[in-house]
């Protein structure tokens, strides 16, 4: 049954309504291949991917796009009658607004979407603050640098937008949105050979059109399936394509609070406790986003707090002494003593160098008393993420590639997952447009090659960058605490170095 749907060039296509394309492979055979790029997960990720796949020119008119995804999301309408934002929420680096802006999506998230132009990260146990500012990573960076250090949006509003494009793209015949539809399995057999033979997948569910009711599921062909379907990717799985990593034993709860009106909504704060960062995101209409993440036992703790109870926890774990400082070292005397003394030093060096670069050098006057808003309501529910970081140990098999937490997963305190997501979604976008223009098999190991090796490097290093940002600041061990803030102090002092930082950030 599952050989039906594949047919030498000029059989007749057997999936109705979901016109078979004439593709030819590397050994000049040609063959009827329901899609020549299949997206599995319509996800932030999966869905701008689908959206910038179908901007490919269709030569001959036969470059063929699905996209599966298992659940409806809600619609643009919907969510802009919401009267508080939802619980999840990304803050978007300005290279993912552009580039959900090139796809069309950016104008219906704008009206829920918010833009921050400055980043206030403090350690609760010591003195240390590193304080950013779009303007100064402005002056910096190139002269098309963007106004906001970045924005904050809901994840419903990003995936409505997303799929009205989806929406408007299939009633274009431009592809076919396949939800709601699972993928339930896949049968790679013959993609490993010489020339590779086609990726087999079964989708499951929806009903009409697709043999969701036959119990056996709807086969269809693809030259190229892509794994958008998130950090327990079964399309990972079932190709068996190995991922590493570890779990943080930390769980991050997640919710929208209201703040006191007249507060500052141009700074994003993350105050590092000695159980995990704590990050209060500004979002539109005086809201804004919490990320804490710290222990399971304290996260299920804080769920279950009535709400005035854990809004009180939040302003105490956000302006209070949350934490005391440093206990002194008792294990090498002499290593703690030293480790105190260069932190002396490196902190009155750092106060020097911010008054002579003009209060800071980066408008924030070298302040640095911390006053975060006064979160004063809790409007939504409290969702709690395990944390964990993993990386696929490739991005690419033959027809098969990965993007977004399919490919790797981070910590969330630099709020990067997704802007990861959708360097990788853009990156495979050129690698499969380039595949294409020039007649190759855009499901080959060669098409993909680059876009594997790019993207894993790159990846790579923000997820070792981020581990050890954990490490440093998870540890309360004097010496390394010390170093830490003697560091930040540094840094905060060096209007040079913090803009390069905000600009990796940022994405210019
Ligand atoms: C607490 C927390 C805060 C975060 N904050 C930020 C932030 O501020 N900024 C940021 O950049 N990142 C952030 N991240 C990371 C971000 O959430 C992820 O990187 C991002 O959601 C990954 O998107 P994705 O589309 O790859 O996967 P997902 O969002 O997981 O989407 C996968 C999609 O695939 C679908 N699917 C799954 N299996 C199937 C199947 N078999 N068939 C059909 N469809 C299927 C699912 O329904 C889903 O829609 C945060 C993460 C956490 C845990």
């Amino acid at each position: 049954m599952l050989a039906s749907s594949v047919r030498r060039a000029g059989s007749r296509c057997l999936v109705r309504q979901r016109p078979a394309c004439l593709c030819t492979d590397a050994a000049g055979g040609a063959w009827d291949y329901d899609y020549d790029v299949l997206v599995v997960g319509g996800g932030i990720v999966g869905a701008a991917l689908a959206c910038k796949l179908a901007e490919i020119p269709k030569a001959g008119g036969s470059f063929k796009i699905g996209l599966v995804e298992g659940r409806a999301p809600p619609t643009v309408a919907d969510v802009m009658a919401r009267p508080t934002p939802d619980a999840r929420v990304y803050t978007l680096a300005p290279s993912s607004v552009h580039f959900l802006d090139s796809v069309g999506a950016w104008a219906a998230v704008a009206p829920r979407a918010h833009a921050f132009s400055r980043m206030h990260v403090w350690d609760a146990r010591g003195r240390g603050a590193l304080r950013f500012d779009a303007r100064t990573a402005a002056a910096s960076a190139s002269a098309a640098a963007p106004p906001a250090l970045g924005h904050t949006a809901e994840h419903t509003a990003l995936q409505a937008a997303l799929f009205e494009r989806l929406r408007a793209l299939h009633a274009d015949g431009a592809l076919a949105l396949l939800c709601p539809r699972e993928l339930a399995a896949l049968d790679f057999r013959g993609t490993e050979r010489e020339p590779p033979g086609p990726m087999r997948a079964t989708l499951s569910g929806g009903g009409s059109g697709g043999g969701g009711g036959g119990g056996g599921g709807e086969q269809v062909t693809a030259r190229l399936v892509v794994a958008a379907d998130g950090g327990a990717s079964k399309v990972r799985r079932l190709r068996g394509l190995r991922s590493f990593g570890w779990g943080y034993g930390q769980r991050a709860v997640v919710c929208t609070v209201a703040l006191e009106r007249g507060g500052d909504a141009a700074t994003a704060w993350q105050r590092y406790l000695p159980r995990g960062p704590l990050a209060l995101l500004p979002l539109w209409d005086g809201f804004a986003s919490v990320v804490w993440s710290t222990t399971p036992e304290e996260a299920e703790e804080l769920k279950a707090l009535p709400p005035g109870a854990f809004l009180e926890r939040l302003n105490a774990a956000l302006r209070g002494d949350a934490a005391p400082p440093p206990p002194p070292f008792a294990g090498i005397p002499l290593l703690g003593a030293a480790a105190e003394g260069a932190a002396n030093a490196v902190n009155a060096l750092a106060s020097l160098t911010a008054l002579g670069s003009s209060g800071g050098g980066d408008g924030s006057g070298g302040d640095t008393a911390v006053v975060s808003p006064l979160a004063v309501g809790l409007p939504g529910p409290r969702l709690g993420f395990d944390l964990s970081l993993a990386q696929s140990a490739a991005y690419t098999a033959p027809r098969v590639a990965l993007v977004g937490d399919a490919a790797h997963t981070v910590h969330p305190m630099a709020g990067q997952g997704l802007n990861l997501g959708l360097s990788d979604a853009e990156a495979l976008a050129a690698a499969i447009r380039e595949a294409a223009l020039s007649g190759g098999d855009i499901g080959s190991v060669q098409a993909l090659s680059r876009y594997d090796s790019d993207r894993r490097m790159r990846n790579a290093a923000m997820l070792g960058g981020l581990d050890a940002l954990h490490r440093v600041f998870a540890t309360g061990a004097a010496p390394v605490a010390l170093a830490r803030n003697a560091g930040m102090a540094l840094i905060d002092a060096s209007p040079q170095l913090k803009a390069a930082i905000a600009r990796v950030a940022m994405g210019v």
